[in-house]
């Protein structure tokens, strides 16, 4: 079946110039979808049509990229550059749809494909930027830059292109090209392996107990979904609570029974261990550490970390140790001082004993309602969904920017769920079209998201389609979706990432919108997450959805006086997490440790965050964003976005907050740019200096001394 599969494919590259024309007639990815902006045909596209689409896509830019090689007239912007922008268009196309139906609505077929896949789409990588003749003429260019007489948007083209194929490896000899290849594809093989035995993990790691009292404190729904998870696994009569993606366990905040949390939290914090002969993944945490450094030696950097702090804002990992240094004291102060009220609190439940990790969110839930007198169902039900999104969101965004929404039912979607929106500029122009996909469902991974479908660039005359992912629980059949705040600030958080592709507004497809460094790219998102509880917007969209009422301004007080709470010990965990990714990818190949638990523990004793109680929010051995996602050596760039939201939020807020003033500066400066400029740059255009770190001390509630 292997071998088939492989002349086939052998087959398919090998007939590229060819084309099987049944194929282009009945794979709706192979054109240009005539529905409006491009938006994907999902009545047509099926899971089939997405390998086709991916194999010919792959040698069709292959072939571009030969093109441009052989081209005899000498390298220049047009028939190089723009010719690599081109480049790749089915492959491009089709990559964007599958990689939000992967995430939002995947299926078995779907997801083998996605791994079968994944180390081909490395090598096609190293296919295009190990092209030492290709490169060539990118070396042409750069050395022109200055004289071509160009826009500072396609110097950074050029600029940002050499710089790739450099760190790609363009430079190496063949041998060292060859070994690169190889680290390639094992690191992409590690990963995938990484990312598959998490999954087992998480349904590996349960607690089961066919004693309901043990669930004490858990809602009914709660428990009634525990008994529901027992017997899917055929564990009839018992019930069954299972751990998330973090070493917290949302469960952990209502179980009253100490034992049940401690073994609950055990088994999330003590996964991939190989406890009991289960799934160890400590060596592959061992051999991705050690093939990074090696990857980045060969590179010419000290360490993975160095090399990948190159291209971001931060720059080098002193910048980042510096920064997250400066925080760690009042954060570890604020931290003690909400353990003191936790240890009060267990205490009078009668515990005398040490505070542990699993008793942290137990009681500080309790101290939580005690302090700020919040209930979760008093508050929803001035959440509902449709009048938050539009009341709110929308609402914010049409103050701020000028734009408005407004729903369309013509259009296919790939879930009946997913909402689609029409958005018209301030003069009453089209801008694009955004995707609202909310509620959670089996075939969506965890987590919210924004995707685009189609990138704007004037080069293509494409224009945005862009979708927002969240995973609201869903109401009950005929009931209304209330939902909670930290849902709300979701919504806006997303909306942010969706202006930042909605308005982008360059010249080249891979400078569009979000194109830009991953310590930046959660600035725009965070920064409208403040709009949630800007009192203007606030009192447009929470409206009781019975009554009609406003919400009253006590108990509103609460809740924004609640978001400051525990803030300690998040940052901690997060502070954490960070550090332990830093210092795994600061060391070089041969300093590789033996024992990841140990190195784990040295690293947080390093940093002073080594509190038994407050464990880090990720562990090594399942810390997927740094071992299976794109986030190694760049955990820190959730906080690093976060100082630049909470400066520009303020400095918006002093130049009089919600206006349309603001919001063309702000849409001026930062969201229509892309990558088109130096990230930094446009920030200090937009602000005037850089930015004050005060200012997310402020934000989190986190007092400074
Ligand atoms: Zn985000």
């Amino acid at each position: 079946m292997r071998t088939l599969t492989l002349i086939i494919l052998i087959i398919a590259m090998m007939n590229t110039s060819c084309d099987d024309p049944s194929r282009m007639a009945n794979n709706p990815l192979y054109s240009t979808s005539s529905l409006p902006f491009e938006a994907p045909d999902f009545d047509l596209i099926e899971p089939g049509h997405f390998s086709e689409a991916f194999i010919d896509g792959m040698a069709f830019q292959l072939e571009e990229i030969e093109e441009i090689v052989s081209n005899e007239d000498e390298p220049n912007f047009e028939n190089t550059m723009v010719a690599m922008e081109r480049s790749g268009e089915l492959l491009n196309r089709a990559r964007r749809i599958f990689s939000n139906l992967t995430s939002a609505h995947t299926n078995e077929e779907l997801q083998q494909i996605q791994s079968e896949f994944a180390p081909k789409f490395a090598a096609h990588s190293d296919n295009i930027w190990l092209n030492n003749d290709l490169f060539d003429r990118v070396i042409t260019l750069y050395e022109q830059k200055d004289e071509l007489n160009l826009d500072p948007a396609s110097i950074k083209l050029i600029e940002d292109t050499h710089r790739n194929f450099i760190r790609a490896g363009a430079r190496l000899d063949s041998d060292q090209q060859q070994r690169m290849r190889q680290i390639n594809e094992r690191i992409s093989t590690l990963t995938t392996q990484f990312q598959e035995n998490l999954l087992a993990l998480n349904r590996e790691r349960v607690v089961l107990t066919d004693d309901v009292e043990m669930l004490d404190g858990l809602s009914r729904d709660r428990i009634a979904a525990a008994k529901e998870a027992a017997e899917s696994r055929g564990f009839e009569g018992q019930y069954l609570l299972s751990i998330t993606n973090t070493t917290r366990v949302p469960a952990l905040t209502g179980l009253n029974n100490r034992e049940m949390r401690r073994k609950l939290w055990e088994a999330s914090a003590n996964r991939g261990l190989g406890e009991n002969d289960g799934i160890d993944t400590r060596p592959i945490v061992l051999e991705l550490a050690e093939l990074r450094a090696e990857r980045a030696e060969l590179l010419g950097y000290p360490n993975f970390a160095t090399f990948a702090l190159e291209p971001q804002t931060a720059q080098s990992p002193d910048n980042v140790l510096n920064m997250l240094s400066d925080l760690i004291p009042s954060v570890i102060n604020n931290t003690e001082r909400e353990s003191e009220l936790i240890l009060n609190m267990m205490r009078e439940d009668g515990i005398d004993d040490q505070l542990q990790p699993w008793d942290w969110e137990f009681y500080a839930e309790k101290v939580r309602k005690a302090e700020y007198d919040i209930d979760e169902s008093e508050v929803r039900p001035y959440f509902e969904l449709d009048r938050v999104l539009k009341d709110g969101v929308f609402y914010a965004m049409e103050r701020f920017y000028g734009i408005s929404f407004e729903e369309r039912f013509d259009l296919p979607v790939y879930h009946p769920e997913v909402r689609v929106f029409n958005v018209f500029d301030h003069d009453g122009t089209q801008l694009g079209l955004f995707y609202a996909d909310y509620f959670s469902r089996d075939s969506k991974r965890g987590g919210a998201w924004m995707n685009s479908f189609v990138i704007q660039s004037h080069l293509t005359g494409q224009r945005p389609v862009i979708v927002n992912v969240l995973n609201i629980a869903p109401p009950a059949e005929g009931e209304p979706a209330l939902i909670s705040f930290s849902n709300v600030t979701t919504l806006f958080h997303e909306m942010g990432h969706a202006v930042h592709g909605l308005f982008s507004y360059v010249e080249y497809p891979s400078q569009a919108g979000t194109s830009v460094p991953r310590d930046f790219v959660e600035f725009p998102s965070t920064f409208e997450e403040d709009w949630a509880i800007h009192p203007e917007v606030l009192s447009n969209y929470a409206i009781h959805y019975e009554t009609g009422e406003q919400i009253p301004q006590e108990l509103l007080d609460r809740v924004i006086a609640a978001r400051s709470f525990n803030q300690g010990f998040d940052t901690y965990e997060y502070l954490g997490a960070t550090m332990v990714d830093m210092e795994w990818h600061l060391l070089s190949s041969n300093e590789t440790p033996d024992d990841v638990v140990a190195f784990e523990l040295s690293a947080l004793k390093k940093y002073n965050l080594d509190w038994e109680a407050v464990p880090p929010r990720y562990r090594s051995a399942y810390f997927s964003h740094i071992f299976s996602g794109g986030y190694s050596a760049n955990y820190y760039a959730y906080i690093w976005s976060e100082i630049l939201a909470a400066d520009a939020f303020a400095f918006m807020r002093d130049r009089g907050g919600l206006t349309r003033e603001n919001g063309d500066h702000y849409r001026k400066h930062i969201l229509s740019r892309g990558g088109s400029a130096d990230a930094m740059d446009l920030y200090r255009e937009f602000r005037g200096g850089d930015p004050d770190v005060n200012n997310l001390l402020i934000r989190r509630g986190l007092d400074s001394e």
